[in-house]
């Protein structure tokens, strides 16, 4: 029973902060990058926005 839908792909570390890799359910792949500290501000690319139409994710 698998209740994660997103499988980590690659992750690394950048200046600015956490860059992972996942792949979606649904295939598709997405970018997340998660900034050190509480004051940045995460960006997602490459997926879906914020809910998959497929997933729900
Ligand atoms: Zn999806």
């Amino acid at each position: 029973m698998n209740t994660d839908t997103h499988t980590i792909v690659s992750r690394h570390t950048t200046s600015e902060g956490v860059v992972v890799w996942s792949r979606c359910a649904c295939g598709r792949l997405q970018m997340v990058l998660v900034p050190y500290g509480a004051g940045g501000k995460g960006i997602a690319a490459g997926g879906h926005d914020f809910q998959c139409p497929r997933c729900g994710r």
